[in-house]
């Protein structure tokens, strides 16, 4: 077996990261202070003070430390976790299509906020081939496809076994389905991006500086941080995954869950064209499940899921992404891995990305594992909220977002349903595996 390399994150060594500005002193008072520079905080940030608000934004560690640099970078309408049959069970027809097109609304914002801001973040809609495991869930897919353009206007089409060599080196797939809008970023381009404009529009940034405190106060919130203490007209909590005591109001409505990474590469460029003829970003039906991209360079493939997570010891991580990835691409059993690395989603019981404020604080965060496109679109929508600007409705308000009851006993209630999820899925694979020999 060839040599795993140590934990590193693919997009730091393929990124070129400006030295970072000092900042000032610490303010006594401001109108608002942001807690975490990931891109919910950093697209609030500077929607906020290209508004006329005084802004600081406090960074535990360094921009960009948390998910935003660790996910795969791909975006998209991104359909609800709960899957259309599920969201239109739960909340009805009209609320179910409102949601989804609020993820194309989504969409659009991020594509014109790059292309206005001139963001250099590698921003690629090539589509989305998303495999079917077996027969019934291609059906379902292809159903799905059906409905999406006929109430959301979603471009999506099946695509059957008999030509999924057309979209992906692979004939583990049952069929699949083709999601035109969705692509690919460099998510550390786009952070690292963002927060140069926040920078510019007057944003205060301070990085290796947690917030550990927040108390209400006369006139606002008192915010305490690792470098003093000042008051706040408003706070907002973009601390997603890697909230915790000291960003209550969000840790206690949201799960942690660590999930994996790792890149393979560099490929040849036959080899690479071969496992996605045309450049798309990928992922397969289950209940837990692979996603898979081609790098911005087109020279290596960056593999991610539920398994593989930092807990792990290296080599049992390595056998896990192996497994996983030769699994649906034989061509890989030899393939060199470059990088491995994990960082943490933040899960919501019913599925669903939330914004709004609670506990005294404004808050976006939840996006369960798809949050690239929608927490740069929640960011803004949320400073529009705060400075009761017109447009600020989304189609998530209303959902509720109590704090989950037990909460620290969630993270192992996740870990033990993953496990038991992972069950089925091994189960309805045996079955196919049956039913075509
Ligand atoms: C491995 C992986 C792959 C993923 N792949 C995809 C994908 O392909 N597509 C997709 O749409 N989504 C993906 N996601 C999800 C996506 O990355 C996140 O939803 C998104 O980045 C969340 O951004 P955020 O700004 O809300 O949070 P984060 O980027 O996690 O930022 C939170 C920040 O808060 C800081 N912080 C915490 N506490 C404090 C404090 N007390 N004081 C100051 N700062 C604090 C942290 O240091 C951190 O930097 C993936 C996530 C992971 C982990």
């Amino acid at each position: 077996m060839l040599p795993f390399p140590g934990e590193r994150i693919y997009w730091l060594d393929h990124t070129e990261a400006p030295p970072e500005p000092s900042t000032a002193a610490i303010p006594r008072r401001v109108d608002v202070v942001v807690v975490g520079g990931g891109f919910t905080g950093l697209s609030c940030a500077l929607h906020l003070a290209r508004s006329g608000r005084t802004v600081v934004l406090f960074e535990a560690e360094s921009i960009g430390h948390g998910a935003s640099s660790r996910n795969g970078g791909m975006v998209g309408p991104g359909l609800h976790k709960l899957g259309i049959t599920g969201l239109v069970s739960t909340y009805g027809e009209t609320k179910a299509t409102a949601i989804l097109r609020e993820g194309l609304l989504a969409l659009d914002y991020l594509e014109e906020l790059v292309r206005s801001e001139r963001i250099d973040c590698d921003l690629a809609l090539t589509g989305r081939f998303r495999g079917a495991r077996t027969p019934a869930h291609y059906e379902a897919s292809a159903r799905e496809c059906d409905w999406l353009a006929k109430h959301v206007g979603l471009p999506t089409h099946a695509v059957p076994k008999s030509e999924q060599r057309t979209e992906i080196g692979s004939d583990f797939y049952c069929g699949g389905t083709v999601y035109e809008r969705d692509g690919g970023v460099n998510p550390r381009k786009l952070v690292l991006g963002l927060a140069a404009r926040a920078r510019d529009a007057g944003v205060a940034i301070h990085n290796n500086c947690a917030v550990t405190r927040l108390q209400p106060a006369a006139t606002g919130t008192e915010v305490q941080t690792d470098r003093g203490t000042l008051t706040a007209g408003a706070v907002v909590l973009a601390t997603n995954g890697y909230s915790d005591g000291r960003s209550r109001a969000l840790n206690r409505r949201i799960v942690p869950i660590e999930t994996g990474a790792s890149a393979i590469g560099p490929l040849s460029p036959g080899l690479m064209a071969e496992l996605t003829p045309k450049a798309r970003v990928h992922g397969e039906t289950g209940r837990v499940f692979m996603w898979y991209r081609p790098t911005p360079d087109g020279r290596s493939f960056i593999f991610g899921g539920r398994f593989g997570a930092g807990g792990m010891p290296l080599a049992k991580r390595q056998w896990a992404f192996r497994r996983a990835i030769t699994r649906v691409f034989p061509q890989l059993h030899d393939a060199p891995f470059s990088h491995v690395w994990s960082g943490n989603i933040a899960y919501t019981t019913d599925h669903s990305p939330h914004l709004g404020h609670h506990d005294g604080v404004w808050l976006a965060g939840g996006y369960c594992g798809s949050g690239v496109t929608r927490s740069v679109y929640f960011g803004a929508k949320l400073a529009r909220r705060i400075l009761g600007q017109s447009d600020a409705e989304t189609a998530f308000d209303d959902l509720p977002f109590a704090p989950i009851t037990l909460r620290p006993l969630a993270p192992m209630g996740a870990a033990m349903l993953a496990r038991w999820y992972q069950m089925q899925d091994a189960r309805d694979l045996r079955k196919r595996d049956r039913q075509t020999e």
